[in-house]
């Protein structure tokens, strides 16, 4: 019996789906796709992405289109950042075709959950890339396993596109300055949860952090890019320790194009009270506007928003980005991979 979904109910979990992907890298080289229906793997105890971490992820989403066509927004840019984490963490790098071929066909085999057009909802591809074998000194694994899940979830933002609090706290880091901060591990995140449950108990949606070198530059937006608004100008942060948003590319692009300038740039502390507008950026929520930034060591607060609605570019920019994900609006950049 097929289970119904029910679309505008969905939520931004996991949802077990028909079929996932995984392919072994095993005595120097990639394997064949295998398909597969379970939701386990059975791995050595031994393997290093259990002990010391060597693991990478990425996340990307699929559209229905209202012409039916399913949309894949810029696979390719995974691929090529999995490679990047890969190398950061001496993993053996899957070719971009390889990563292509799994990212179809996983999307393609398990359809039926792709949710309809105009629903909000998307489908959540997950490709994660593990350390395997029977080591236990620290060094780089000789096996590794790539696979990909997907699963429907809801709109992010459930009750409308709302602007929510995030908080800085001066005595965390979830990089170093020279770390990881810059590939998409899921180190990063362990790192993370402290802080993060930390902000969500005291009743906000992220941490806003600090440089960790000097405390003294705008970082990473929790699990997402941050850009403030001033001037008509696009504000995001240089930083070694940040990831490199591909939803943060588009948007300036696209900010660009709609004549704002961008300066991408260390932003200091101090300018946060400049900005109009201010926002995390990523590919769950594409936009995060934030109504109100609070340093809980200082005592300082920074508003941008007190009535309960995004400011005038933020919603600019999302209606543009989600449009040209959807395929309402037209893709000069080449940017949706559309399933064969
Ligand atoms: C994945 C991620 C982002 C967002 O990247 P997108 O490519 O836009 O989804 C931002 N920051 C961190 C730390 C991330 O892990």
């Amino acid at each position: 019996m097929e289970q119904r979904i029910n679309w505008s109910d969905l939520s931004f979990g996991y949802m077990k789906t028909d079929y996932n992907i995984r392919c072994y890298h095993r005595n120097g080289s990639w394997g064949e796709l295998e398909l597969s229906s379970s939701e386990s793997i059975n791995i050595h105890i031994s393997s290093t992405c259990l002990h010391y971490g060597q693991e990478a992820f990425e996340g990307l989403k699929a559209f229905r289109g209202k012409d039916d066509r399913i949309r894949i927004f810029r696979p390719i840019e995974n691929a090529r950042r999995m490679q990047s984490s890969a190398r950061g963490v001496m993993m053996a790098e899957l070719p971009e075709e390889k990563f292509m071929e799994a990212v179809e066909k996983v999307v393609k085999l398990n359809e039926r959950f792709i949710p309809p057009y105009g629903s909000g909802a998307s489908l959540y591809i997950r490709p994660l890339l593990l350390g395997l074998g029977a080591l236990i000194g620290v060094k780089p694994a000789d096996e590794f396993v790539f696979l990909v899940f997907v699963t429907p979830v809801g709109p992010y933002f459930k009750t409308g596109f709302k602007p929510a609090p995030v908080c800085i706290m001066h005595g965390f880091d979830r990089a170093a300055p020279l770390g990881t901060g810059s590939i998409k591990v899921g180190g990063n995140y362990a790192a993370s949860l402290v802080a993060g449950a930390k902000a969500h108990d005291a009743g906000y949606v992220s941490v806003l952090y600090l440089d960790p070198k000097e405390k003294l530059y705008i970082d990473e937006c929790g699990p997402a890019n941050f850009f403030g608004i001033r001037d008509n100008t696009y504000i995001t942060p240089s930083s070694s320790s940040i990831l490199p948003s591909i939803t943060n590319d588009s948007l300036i692009r696209l900010a660009g194009d709609m004549g704002l300038k961008v300066e991408r740039r260390p932003i200091p502390l101090t300018e946060l009270s400049s900005f109009e507008e201010a926002a995390g950026c990523g590919t769950a929520a594409v936009i995060s506007p934030i109504s109100r930034i609070d340093d809980l060591d200082e005592n300082r607060s920074y508003v941008y928003s007190s009535d309960g609605h995004p400011g005038p570019v933020c919603e600019k920019l999302y209606r543009k980005l989600l449009s040209i994900q959807t395929g309402d609006a037209e893709d000069p950049y080449g940017w949706v991979h559309i399933l064969p």
